[in-house]
């Protein structure tokens, strides 16, 4: 797709640039350009596909991709996102190499995914190549804000959105992509600290049939209160369980859950419709087969969580998704009930968050041909 280029015309001057490099934090800082793309539905196109049983073609056409400057959205108030919540978003990191190269990890997978998450919501698809250009293009333009210090990078968020003017309850007839980018930092500070996970009883982020394994804001407005309920007693993170009698473990807020067994085995709950199926997750059972360990996909229950720490069955347990890569759990609260991971230096969760790590920084072999050249 062809893009043009509209030039932010005043970009942040190098000595700010480099001010914000110097400590990004996490979402607080953007780049000077963006990528936008429309897209119009052709509605005789829609219905014909409706009529003939594809109820989920969005029929239309992207156009006016372009590349321009940072700033606000011009939106009607009555632009169907903000009624609505058609919205869906993706999450992926530009990593300067010691070269000076920018590479990004498995961004198809992104594409694929910003797909079945545009499926999931009536939403129009984007082409995977369309989707991997627009961060070219962006990356292109705004080199200089990826930074090179150790843990850092250049987040960069595709979302889209419906911008229609009509309060009706149906799929928006025309949507915007966009892609922003964000200097960022360790997600969770300096060093590998340790968390703990509160367990949500009170409120559940996803059921069958929802929205549980779309990429979609949604999800993570339903997971607020859960997570300040955790907050206000002290814990950093939340994880939700199904809603089943067993109590199954389906994820984090915005990771995935992983276990470590003393014989060897990397367990994660299997992917059932409500969990989102993370890139991390999906590499870290790759790499962890390739270290040796026994790895499954399956049901957990809490039950099993609480049990298998307690008897150490259970040695490690950590989270993982593309902002903070590999995060251990250190304990879980159930109410006023603390259960505590036996391991206190992570041994397995290290080993696999180095070699992850190694392979987007470009300091080991890319033996599965994951990365991606941006510039
Ligand atoms: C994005 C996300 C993850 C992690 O996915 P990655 O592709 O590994 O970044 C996990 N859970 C939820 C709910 C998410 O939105």
């Amino acid at each position: 797709m062809e893009f043009r280029y509209d030039a932010n015309q005043s970009p942040a001057s190098a000595s700010r640039r480099a001010e914000i490099l110097a400590n990004p934090g996490f979402g607080q800082y953007f780049s000077d350009h963006m990528v936008t793309i429309d897209w119009t539905a052709d509605l005789p196109g829609q219905e014909e596909a409706f009529q003939a049983g594809e109820y989920l073609k969005m029929v239309g056409e992207w156009s006016d991709a372009r590349v321009e400057p940072y700033g606000p959205l011009s939106l009607s108030p009555a632009a169907a996102v903000l009624h609505y919540a058609q919205e869906i978003f993706e999450g992926l990191k530009a990593y300067r190499h010691d070269d000076g190269s920018i590479w990004t990890f498995r961004p198809h997978r992104n594409a694929a995914r910003m797909n079945r998450s545009a499926h999931r919501m009536a939403m129009p698809q984007l082409p995977e190549d369309v989707f991997v250009q627009a961060i070219e293009e962006l990356v292109a333009r705004d080199h200089a804000w990826v930074p090179n210090g150790e843990g850092q990078s250049l987040y960069l968020r595709p979302f889209m959105i419906a911008t229609e003017e009509f309060l009706g309850v149906r799929p928006a007839h025309n949507f915007s992509f966009h892609v922003i980018a964000s200097p960022a930092g360790n997600y969770f500070g300096g060093e590998l600290k340790p968390v703990s996970i509160w367990v949500s009883r009170d409120f559940a982020r996803a059921g069958e049939g929802g929205t549980g394994a779309a990429k979609f804001g949604g999800n993570y407005a339903a997971s607020l209160a859960a997570q300040l309920q955790g907050a206000s007693r002290g814990h950093d993170q939340v994880i939700f369980l199904d809603r089943s009698p067993d109590e199954s473990l389906e994820e984090l807020g915005g990771m995935n859950v992983f276990f470590v067994t003393k014989d060897n085995k990397l367990i994660t709950p299997k992917l059932t419709g409500t969990i989102l199926e993370g890139i991390t997750r999906d590499s870290i059972l790759q790499l962890g087969a390739e270290q040796g360990l026994e790895v499954e996909e399956r049901r957990i229950t809490f039950n099993e969580w609480k049990d298998g720490v307690a008897s150490g069955d259970i040695q490690e347990v950590f989270a993982c998704g593309t902002a903070a890569v590999i995060t251990p759990i250190g304990q879980v609260a159930d109410r006023e009930e603390v259960h505590t991971t036996p391991s206190t230096d992570f041994p397995v969760a290290n080993a696999l968050r180095n070699r992850l790590i190694g392979i987007q920084t470009g300091v080991e072999e890319d033996t599965h041909g994951w990365m991606h050249r941006l510039a």
